[in-house]
């Protein structure tokens, strides 16, 4: 594979930017890459761990230069991080992002960016309920989905972020914002507030259930848990920036919960295994599609 970026900047050092440099190193399509963490702590594992080339003590110093910037911090934190590195864009630079929100984080970042830079914001479709530089692994985008909205970016830039994400592994999609954030909503945030919901509920439970809640789990529970493990900060920042769609789909969701509610009470079995049927062909599906693992321990200890 040959070299799409001379230099890359990843911005946040977490789960998806080490993960990206992981599988930059792999498919060997980034020169140099530099990184950074607003901690002095990540940063410091950062350089321990051999995360990226370079570990720089500042946003700005770190893009100074890039051809490829990629913003992978929370999605309420991106607009102040494109604000610090705006005055060091070089011209022709290409900023991405991976915000699993999109409309929000487009027009918290745009405003701050120089004309003569190519923003073309994308999301992959990857992720574990782990968090921080250490939790990163090459494998992670290998055959998921990297969506990307670029709303009239130069042609040029984007083919270019397109061949660099299936390089990753990805396959990629071009989508229009508002269509992103209301499918995430549905197969992402929605899922996850009630996952975490699910679990508060077993908390309170647990209470009076002497943990037996925690000890006798069955794997429905333990995948609630799982997912509602995922990160308070990134999560905090997705329901806050998709506030409308997340509602609009809550407020489906509540209205099928009350209909299945009702079939309960009133011993409506027909209704329950119609249901059930046609849910379950949704499963199929996603397994047709490749889609039904998250590799959640793979190469974690590696690298
Ligand atoms: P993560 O592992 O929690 O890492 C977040 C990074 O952002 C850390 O380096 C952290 O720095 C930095 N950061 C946090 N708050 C910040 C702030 N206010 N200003 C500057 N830097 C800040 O997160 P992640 O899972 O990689 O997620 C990063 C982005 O990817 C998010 O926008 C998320 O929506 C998106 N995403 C996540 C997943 C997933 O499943 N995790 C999947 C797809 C997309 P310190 O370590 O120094 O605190």
């Amino acid at each position: 594979m040959s070299v799409i970026y001379n230099r890359v900047a990843l911005i946040g050092l977490g789960l998806i930017a080490s993960s990206m440099f992981w599988a930059m190193k792999r498919a060997g399509v980034a020169g140099e890459v530099t990184g950074y963490a607003r901690s002095p702590e990540t940063r410091a594992t950062a350089r321990n761990i051999g995360l990226c080339d370079r570990i720089c003590d500042s946003a700005a110093e770190a893009c100074d230069g890039a051809d490829l910037i990629v913003l992978c911090v929370p999605v309420g934190a991106m607009g102040a991080v494109a604000m610090e590195i705006a005055p060091v864009l070089k011209a022709g630079a290409v900023v991405s992002d991976v915000g699993s929100v999109k409309r929000a984080v487009i027009d918290a970042v745009a405003p701050h960016l120089p004309e003569n830079v190519h923003f073309v914001p994308g999301h992959p479709l990857a992720g574990t309920e782990q968090s921080g530089p250490t939790s990163g692994f090459a494998e992670l985008f290998d055959n998921r989905w990297c969506l990307l909205t670029p709303e009239g970016a130069d042609p040029a830039a984007v083919a270019d972020l397109r061949a660099y994400w299936e390089a990753l592994g990805s396959k990629v999609d071009e989508v229009e914002v508002e269509h992103h954030d209301l499918v995430l909503a549905v197969t992402s945030h929605a899922p996850h507030l009630i996952a975490y919901t699910m679990v508060g509920v077993a908390d309170d439970l647990s209470r009076v259930t002497d943990n037996e809640v925690v000890n006798f789990s069955a794997t429905g529970f333990r995948d609630f848990t799982r997912i509602a493990a995922s990160d308070p900060t990134m999560w905090r920042d997705v329901f806050l920036n998709n506030k409308d769609a997340t509602l609009e789909i809550l407020g489906r969701f509540t209205e099928e919960l009350f209909a299945l509610q009702r079939a309960i009470r009133q011993g409506d079995g027909d209704h329950l295994h119609d249901y059930f049927t046609r849910t379950r062909a949704i499963r199929r599906g996603i397994i047709e599609a490749g889609q039904d693992t998250d590799k959640p321990n793979f190469g974690r200890t590696k690298q």
